[in-house]
């Protein structure tokens, strides 16, 4: 038995659909776009025509209208022939996810309705290359009040499908009058004054693009402000409590590939004197470890998914299936590189790219110094409010 029991059977077509499509076009495509360093378009189309884009957005808008369990169970899938081409295929639920819990219905059929209409892309800008990382709300890029809607100027730097995007969704500091009123989010067309670099030079995830994007006082209309004035708090909260969900499907399918990989080879392999690696008790011990970690993270992953399905709140679930699956592909995928001996650090071995991948995702969608922060100060919410940690 495992978790994957509990899928009823849409949820497990759709996950066999997800392995389909990732041994048939992603695992041709996936060290070309690496080695290019650039997005990986073909995926993207077949994917399209197949029907595995945007799976979880709502149908009314042009979305699959599927459950987030069948996003979870499909995108391990997806990433487990590489994790940065799923995490690509599902940039557009996160970075939309600003308009669809704080939009109107205007902005959600604009934003969203017409972005997927177009079969087009959107991105979530919220680092900077100076001040605002970790610390979000440090934001320097500014929206000054026009009197048509906003001039929006600044610079975001690692900004997600950024190549691709149509609309750009931007934490701003905001000022009417000269005055400042707190942090905002604004929905950015792609359009005049808003200049995206070419994709960076990264370790790992190099497929997912990641441009720096500057903004020369776009003139933005009214309809552009999602969210009141100064209220990004609450919208930030929830976009990043959601993103961790799926953040952590992915980087469990870094550990689900490496474990694929690494179990044949670990039976066929001879050591001296003249045994299977299998027989040896360390290896066991190593992969079962590795296993039930990830079993433990992919349970969290699926209450979360559940909790989302029901419009619950779920972000002490997410920060920690997110903290978990990240540090557990860190050192799986370090493991995996070992069991493989030199093939493992030879740049066309799976094992090599996945400890490169891998070493991104402790960094994304909060690092897991501020995961941790964040769950300590639930633990003392919890603790002082009546003891129930
Ligand atoms: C593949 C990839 C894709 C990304 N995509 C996007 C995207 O689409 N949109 C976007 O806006 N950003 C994106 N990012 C950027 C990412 O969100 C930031 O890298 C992340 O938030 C951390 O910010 P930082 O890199 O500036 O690190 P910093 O905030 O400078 O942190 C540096 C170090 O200090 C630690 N630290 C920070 N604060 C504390 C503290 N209070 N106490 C103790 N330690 C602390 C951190 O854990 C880290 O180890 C992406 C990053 C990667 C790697």
């Amino acid at each position: 038995m495992t978790i994957w029991n509990d899928l009823d059977e849409a949820e497990r077509a759709f996950q066999d659909a997800c392995r389909t499509f990732a041994s048939e076009v992603i695992a041709p495509w996936a060290p070309i776009c690496d080695a290019e360093n650039r997005f990986p378009r073909e995926v993207h189309e077949a994917a399209y025509e197949r029907g595995l884009m945007n799976v979880s957005l709502p149908a009314e808008l042009g979305g699959g209208g599927r459950s987030f369990r069948c996003l979870a169970a499909g995108g391990e899938e997806l990433a487990a022939v590489c994790a940065p081409t799923a995490f690509s295929m599902g940039f557009n639920h996160g970075a939309l996810r600003p308009v669809l819990h704080a939009g109107t219905s205007e902005q959600r059929q604009r934003f969203v309705g017409d972005v997927l209409a177009a079969r087009g892309y959107s991105s979530l800008c919220l680092t900077e290359p100076d001040s605002s990382g970790s610390n979000l709300f440090a934001v320097e890029t500014t929206a000054r009040k026009t009197e048509s809607g906003w001039s929006l100027s600044g610079t975001k730097c690692m900004v997600g499908n950024g190549t691709e995007a149509s609309v750009f969704l931007t934490l701003a500091q905001t000022s009417v009058g000269g005055r400042p009123q707190g942090v905002s989010f604004f929905a950015v067309p792609r359009g005049e004054g808003v200049e995206v670099g070419e994709n960076t030079d990264k370790l790992g995830f190099r497929c997912v693009t990641t441009p720096t994007v500057v903004y020369r006082e776009v003139a933005l209309d009214e309809g552009c402000l999602i969210g009141g004035i100064g209220e990004a708090e609450q919208i930030l909260l929830e976009t990043l409590d959601f993103i961790r969900f799926g953040g952590a499907s992915v980087i469990l399918g870094i550990v689900l590939g490496g474990m694929r990989e690494v179990i044949p080879w670990v039976e066929q392999r001879r050591v001296v004197p003249d045994d299977p690696l299998v027989s040896k008790s360390s290896v066991q011990q190593e992969l079962g470890k590795i296993y039930a970690e990830l079993q433990a993270s992919r349970l969290l992953m699926m209450r979360a998914a559940d909790c989302l399905d029901r419009g619950e709140p779920c972000s002490t679930e997410t920060a920690t299936a997110k903290y978990l699956a990240s540090e557990l592909a860190v050192r799986a995928t370090n493991s995996f590189v070992q069991l493989h001996g030199w093939r493992g650090i030879d740049g066309e071995h799976g094992a090599a790219k996945r400890l490169r991948d891998a070493r991104a995702t402790t960094i994304y969608e909060g690092t897991s110094q501020i995961q941790l922060m964040n769950l300590f100060r639930t633990l003392r919410r919890n603790f002082h409010a009546d003891g129930r940690i």
